[in-house]
């Protein structure tokens, strides 16, 4: 994986702007020498990269070893947008030696990578593990801004401090931006299909304002869809609508005028079936208020489905075609397209989404987190005895070391050493 990361690194930082933001004018700053790109590459691998992942992706995906055959995914893990993240994380702390660096939330949704972020010295500026407020921030700081994007009032505190920024928001996010201003453009309010607390939903959101009378609604599941569907198609008790849409519609939002003509957009991470589903049910909601050619000029959409979490999906489809015994799915736990690769599981065979390896307690328990539940229980019994198929897929924002950490574990359970593992590989 990071032999081919290694020229898409160059090229994306190449491509990528670093701001010179604030109130005064920046001097620009280049990322991408010669020098800082091979140091970068360097440490990342040496942070994230797994041999053995790659021998047995080399070899098909598939290790045998013991009486546990495993089957890894096409596709899994980290992908273009995160690499890239990661990297100008990676580059503003050398090119930046001396600069106090901080970053808008978490890189990524994984918890180790983003305790390396941390152990660079670079504070987080959000969130329940925040280390510092924007308000101490000063002309010169350095401020990244995480693969998600951020909102613009946060955007604009952090220009108005002076500071550096270093944006690292993935180009397919921005395309989203571009759509859903595009809604608010046309006086068209942005459904959202999305988890309204989630950072890319919300910085999504605040374009959706777009110059100030833009309106959004984020929907998260089918039963909200329906609700809303509902209201489309016959009106209804607008306090209750707005209670249960309670921090998930804009400021001012009102249900009887801002369903007129509404634009689909989704996060990027959602599952393609789902929010394909959200689209044609609100679509039919506008046709059987409006007629078809009302439907027309009152409904739009556009899938914003990123590649990375599509190819992620699609791979996991095909894997579970084969018979297995379980699957394990690696990742951080607030990781929506890692959440939807463990739903996809659960519906075919016995899943577990686990963070690391040390969640595979011992070859009786496992300490997995239940997507229902929103908490990490106990499984017992979960390894199943005899030779068995273990499917494996892991998140985009997971990194291949803890995949393999994961391998290692679930053969040590059956008493196979690491070099045994290796030499198997
Ligand atoms: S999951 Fe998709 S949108 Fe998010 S960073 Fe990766 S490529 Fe970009």
């Amino acid at each position: 994986m990071f032999r081919r990361l290694a020229s898409a690194t160059f090229g994306s930082i190449m491509s990528t702007n670093l701001i010179s933001s604030g109130t005064t004018a920046r001097e620009k700053v280049n990322l991408r020498t010669p020098e800082v790109m091979t140091a970068v590459q360097e440490q990342v691998e040496s942070h994230y990269r797994s041999d053995i992942v790659d021998k047995v992706r080399r070899a098909g995906g598939i290790l045998r070893c013991g009486d546990i055959t495993v089957r890894l995914a096409k596709q899994f893990g980290f992908c273009y947008g995160v690499e890239r993240a990661i990297d100008l994380a990676y580059a503003a702390r050398k090119v930046f030696k001396d600069r106090r660096l901080f970053i808008v939330g978490e890189i990524i949704h994984n918890p180790e990578v983003n305790e390396q972020i941390s152990s660079l010295g670079i504070k987080n500026l959000m969130g329940k593990n925040k280390q510092a407020d924007i308000s101490e921030l000063g002309p010169d700081d350095v401020v990244i801004v995480p693969a998600f994007g951020t909102e613009l009032s946060i955007q604009q505190q952090i220009k108005d401090r002076g500071c550096q920024i270093v944006d690292t928001t993935c180009g397919d996010v921005m395309s989203v931006w571009k759509r859903v201003r595009k809604y608010a453009s046309e006086s068209a309010t942005s459904i959202i299909h999305g988890k309204a607390e989630h950072e890319e939903t919300k910085a999504t959101s605040s374009r959706a304002l777009g110059t100030g009378t833009g309106h959004y609604l984020v929907v998260l599941t089918l039963t909200d869809t329906d609700y809303v569907c509902d209201y489309i198609r016959h009106g209804g008790d607008k306090q209750a609508f707005l209670e249960r849409f309670r921090d998930a519609h804009s400021p001012g939002f009102d249900p009887d005028l801002h369903l007129r003509t509404v634009g689909v957009a989704n996060q990027t991470t959602m599952l393609r079936g789902e929010t394909e589903e959200v689209q044609r049910r609100i679509r039919q909601a506008i046709v059987d208020r409006d007629g078809p050619e009302g439907a027309t000029k009152n409904f739009r959409f556009f899938d914003t489905i990123c590649g990375a979490t599509q190819e992620r999906q699609d791979a996991l489809r095909e894997l579970l075609d084969v018979r297995m015994n379980l699957l394990l799915v690696v990742g951080g736990y607030n990781s929506s397209n890692t959440s939807h690769l463990a739903e996809m599981g659960e519906e075919k065979l016995p899943t577990y989404f686990v963070r690391n390896a040390s969640r595979l307690l011992s070859d009786e328990e496992i300490l997995h987190y239940n997507l229902h539940e929103r908490q990490e229980v106990i499984a017992k019994d979960w390894l199943p005895k005899g030779p068995i198929v273990v499917g494996i897929t892991a998140g985009a924002s997971c990194p291949n070391n803890l995949i393999e950490e994961t391998l290692v574990r679930l053969y040590e359970l059956r008493g196979i050493s690491r070099e045994e593992l290796e030499a198997a590989a």
